[in-house]
């Protein structure tokens, strides 16, 4: 339950106090951690968090992987919780209403990108990401994220969760789903179509999930053969435990890897005209340079990287994830294990998601 002076709070427009779990620097450990958030705008919503998925990029952020993080931090972008305040203009929520929020809080709303609801490449520069961010809009105050109990964000970046939905199942929804189910969008894919996932974790099953449905024949590329029985579970064809000596040739692959890697072993898996989508973001200083000339000599295949998705698509990923009963892989933790499931997604021992209990914080 929220705190009733969370609600006194968001009546009388003062900061809403939260608590989480936060690092101070990019080798420590995760630590309880209080702190406070901007105070209900009229076009906002309070939602008490009740789950929250651990995403890899959440590791990246924390230990600086890919530039110097803002610390303390609070990670967390997969976030699915209960609407318990709204400002006097909300119009999408009610009080009792559940509610997502992924990777972006805010936008300037008028760019062109804004304006397609590409809101993630704001052309005036104003994407205020979940975490890890300094909020333009609210006096530049750094952004904390969902490994906490609450969180206060304008209502246009807050999805619809139906009342009868999985909470736990829907978090990761947020920033796995939406991950996966853009670029196989973008791409077009349809029945018959051969998609590869490169990376079989958290967004690799998602992707999976998402291309059985629309019909492709799929498979996975992994760096060993643990997972073989779930991917075979869940209808994928053949997974693959390295790139070297495969005969198959794919129209899409995506590339969920987090870890350094050679992406030309990939392109050069595709049919001519296929097509190759990047959202695995491997440190910095650990990608391979790509030598254009190889990719020039690969000829005629597309590559591309893709940035989560746009608010109105996050809508309709949730709505068809939900329609089609496609659901992430979850484990489900207590906040205070946060150390050990990152040690097990860095170590390969961890399975798919990890998603945080926040009825765990009030212990
Ligand atoms: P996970 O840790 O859940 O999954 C990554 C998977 O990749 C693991 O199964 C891991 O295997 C596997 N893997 C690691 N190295 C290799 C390799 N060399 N070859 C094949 N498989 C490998 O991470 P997430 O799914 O949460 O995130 C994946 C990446 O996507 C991260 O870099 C993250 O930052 C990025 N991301 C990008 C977004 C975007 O918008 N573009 C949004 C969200 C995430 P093992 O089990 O053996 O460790
Ligand atoms: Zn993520």
């Amino acid at each position: 339950m929220l705190l009733d002076s969370n609600l006194d709070e968001a009546k009388s427009g003062k900061r809403i106090s939260a608590k989480g779990y936060a690092v101070a620097h990019k080798s420590d450990s995760f630590k309880p951690f209080s702190f406070s958030r901007h105070p209900l705008g009229e076009n906002d919503i309070l939602i008490e968090i009740l789950y929250a998925g651990i995403c890899h990029s959440d590791i990246h952020s924390a230990r600086s992987e890919w530039k110097e993080g803002i610390y303390p931090m609070v990670p967390g972008h997969e976030i699915a919780g209960k609407v318990v305040a709204v400002g006097a203009k909300v119009s999408k929520f009610k009080v009792g209403d559940y509610a997502g929020v992924g990777c972006m809080v805010n936008s300037c709303g008028e760019c062109e990108a804004c304006r397609a609801s590409n809101e993630q490449f704001c052309e005036n520069g104003k994407t205020i990401f979940t975490y890890d961010c300094h909020d333009c809009f609210h006096d530049n105050e750094p952004t904390f994220g969902g490994y906490s109990n609450n969180i206060v964000v304008s209502e246009k970046f807050a999805i619809n969760v139906p009342q009868n939905a999985p909470l736990d199942k829907v978090a990761p929804l947020l920033c796995a789903g939406i991950t996966t189910y853009s670029p196989l969008k973008f791409s077009g894919v349809k029945k018959g179509d051969k998609v590869a996932v490169a990376g079989f974790g958290g967004l690799g099953v998602m992707a999976v999930k998402y291309a059985l449905q629309m019909g492709a024949e799929v498979y996975v590329f992994a760096r060993n053969k643990n997972k073989e029985s779930e991917a075979k579970k869940l209808g994928v064809t053949k997974l693959y435990d390295s790139t070297q000596n495969v005969n198959e040739r794919f129209d899409l692959i995506i590339s969920t890897i987090p870890t350094k890697y050679d992406p030309m072993e990939y392109v050069n898996l595709l049919k001519n005209g296929g097509e190759m989508a990047i959202v695995g973001l491997p440190p910095v200083g650990e990608a391979v340079p790509t030598d254009l000339t190889r990719l020039v000599f690969a000829a005629n295949k597309k590559v591309y990287g893709s940035l989560i998705g746009g608010i109105k698509e996050t809508q309709e990923m949730m709505d068809f994830s939900l329609k089609h009963e496609i659901y992430p892989e979850t484990e489900i933790i207590s906040i205070d294990k946060i150390n050990e499931a990152y040690e097990n997604l860095t170590s390969g021992k961890a399975k798919f998601r990890y998603v945080i209990d926040m009825k765990s914080l009030e212990k």
